[in-house]
């Protein structure tokens, strides 16, 4: 799939494009326009629904954007969220040094230590792209985006680079005022920033993006124990790659949750029914099976917070990439809050009257990334009379306008009666009027972004109350009443 078509499709249809054009742009920063703004609403509220309505084991929160700088010294931010840098000793020109190894050597450098990289740029004389100059090793790269807080100068603070903190920070308030009692969840979502050395590959990797987190709490004896895993968990069949098959330089391959448990490649029960619920989520929202696999962090590459991590992984135009991370972050964050900022974070086990740290696991999606997938696996193209038409075959519950109404032709009071369908219909459905131009264009726009189904009002329609119905997918068109137009969309729009 070429990207360059995505890229072009979002910014003629008002989805997604870079921030600030009219003044050159700004690198690693996008702008959602009138169709993604509602497109990345119903992400959001397909997540929300999935991992937090549906479920009476999760609440969820709102936090702040700019915290208590302490939360970063005790989440280890502050001191390891680096990434390896290079710097042209010629043009001066800086490179994140994994990124570079890997487009120059064309490898996967999951995994590889500084100085391993170090020895790869040696070895295969690795130059500056640009003009071909010596490379050193710098500083590395710290990537929290730092502002000032106040009107007086030092008071440094810093933009969340990811929001599971707050939920760490607020974990007691949240436990007491939602009464839940061990497992439960706290979810949020919203913008987290870093500041990437080099933002690539569209809105894969900004510096500014949305993520969506679940801190799962479980109680530290019970971690084994997940009474919510089911059969259909456990049958579950998905692309796995294992950090042994890595370091043997083989391929995924497909492999059942229960054998993945049972072979314990997957250590906790936690951590398989928080991947298959990732898995059916991103399924339900339209991205293809066989375009995701889960691939496991080699011990090398695990953050300072895990014992075992798993990465979804989708296959991007560029090769096998993130799209969300499970990683089991065991009682790390609570403990190191306790003790930094000397407050009891301990859960109360009314039970057995002990007090414990829970356990986490937490599943964490990016929200641009996943809009991207969904983009990739959606994006069609048909052939008609020479003509390329542009088809995004969206799940009907993530697009960003549900019902196109157009007027066979403006005249005869065709325009007042489909003005009247609209007023209707636009109670209950995100809707779009479209009188402009013909038929054939009007339903190519409303093809192009998504939306799938248009009604037509014809001279028919004047005569006996019916409308037509065109389906995106299919194009076959069905003649529904008027009056039964709720429920007749109703079936079709999950
Ligand atoms: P990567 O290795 O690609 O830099 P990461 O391991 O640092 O990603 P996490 O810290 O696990 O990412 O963040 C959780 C999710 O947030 C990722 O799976 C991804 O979807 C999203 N994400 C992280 N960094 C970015 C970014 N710079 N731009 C867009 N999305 C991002």
């Amino acid at each position: 799939m070429d990207v360059e078509k995505i890229i072009s499709l979002c910014k003629r249809r008002g989805i997604l494009f870079p921030n600030s054009e009219i003044y050159g742009t700004f690198a690693g920063f996008f702008d959602y326009g009138n169709y993604g703004s509602e497109l990345k609403r119903n992400v959001e509220n397909s997540w929300w629904k999935h991992f937090v309505n549906d479920r009476d084991d999760m609440v969820g929160i709102d936090g702040a954007i700019i915290t208590h700088p302490e939360v970063w010294k005790a989440s280890g931010h502050l001191e390891s969220f680096n990434d390896p840098l290079v710097g042209c000793t010629k043009c001066k020109k800086k490179y994140r040094a994994d990124h570079l190894v890997e487009m120059e050597l064309k490898i996967s450098v999951d995994g590889l230590s500084v100085d391993h990289l170090k020895e790869l740029i040696e070895k295969h004389k690795i130059k500056c792209p640009d003009d071909k100059g010596e490379l050193k090793f710098l500083q590395p790269f710290n990537l929290m985006f730092k502002t000032s807080v106040g009107a007086e100068s030092g008071n440094v603070a810093y933009l969340r680079p990811e929001t599971a903190q707050v939920i760490f920070t607020n974990f007691k308030i949240i436990q007491h005022s939602s009464r839940k009692k061990l497992p439960f969840g706290i979810a949020q979502m919203g913008k987290a920033f870093r500041n990437e050395i080099s933002p690539r590959n569209f809105v894969f990797r900004t510096r500014e993006f949305s993520q969506m987190e679940i801190e799962y709490f479980i109680h530290p004896k019970k971690i084994d124990k997940c009474e919510f895993l089911t059969n259909e968990h456990l049958k579950y069949e998905l692309n796995v790659l294992t950090s042994a098959n890595q370091e043997k330089k083989k391929s995924h391959q497909k492999m059942k949750i229960k054998d993945l448990l049972s072979e314990k490649i997957i250590k906790t029960p936690w951590h398989a029914f928080w991947v298959v619920e990732s898995m059916k989520w991103f399924e339900n929202i339209g991205i293809k099976k066989e375009n995701l696999r889960i691939r496991e962090h080699l011990k090398t590459e695990l953050s300072h917070y895990s014992s075992e991590t798993w990465d979804v992984e989708y296959n991007f135009p560029w090769g096998w990439k993130e799209l969300e991370g499970i990683a089991n972050r065991t009682d790390f964050d609570l403990k190191q809050h306790m003790k930094f900022s000397k407050t009891d974070l301990n859960y109360f086990d009314e039970e057995t009257k002990e007090k414990v740290i829970p356990c986490v696991i937490e599943p964490s999606f990016g929200l641009e990334r996943t809009i991207m997938t969904i983009l990739l696996d959606s994006y069609s193209e048909e052939k008609e009379d020479d003509e390329v038409k542009v088809k995004l075959k969206l799940d009907s519950s993530i697009s960003p306008v549900k019902v196109a109404i157009f007027p066979l032709m403006k005249k005869d009071g065709l325009s007042e009666n489909a003005k009247e369908v609209f007023e209707l219909l636009k109670k209950e459905f995100v809707c779009e009027y479209d009188e402009a131009g013909s038929i054939g264009k009007r339903y190519a726009r409303a093809d192009e972004i998504g939306t799938p189904l248009a009604i037509t009002v014809d001279y028919d329609t004047l005569k006996d109350k019916t409308v037509t119905v065109r389906d995106r997918d299919t194009t076959k068109q069905a003649r529904v009443k008027i009056d039964k137009l709720f429920e007749f969309l109703e079936k079709k729009i999950s």
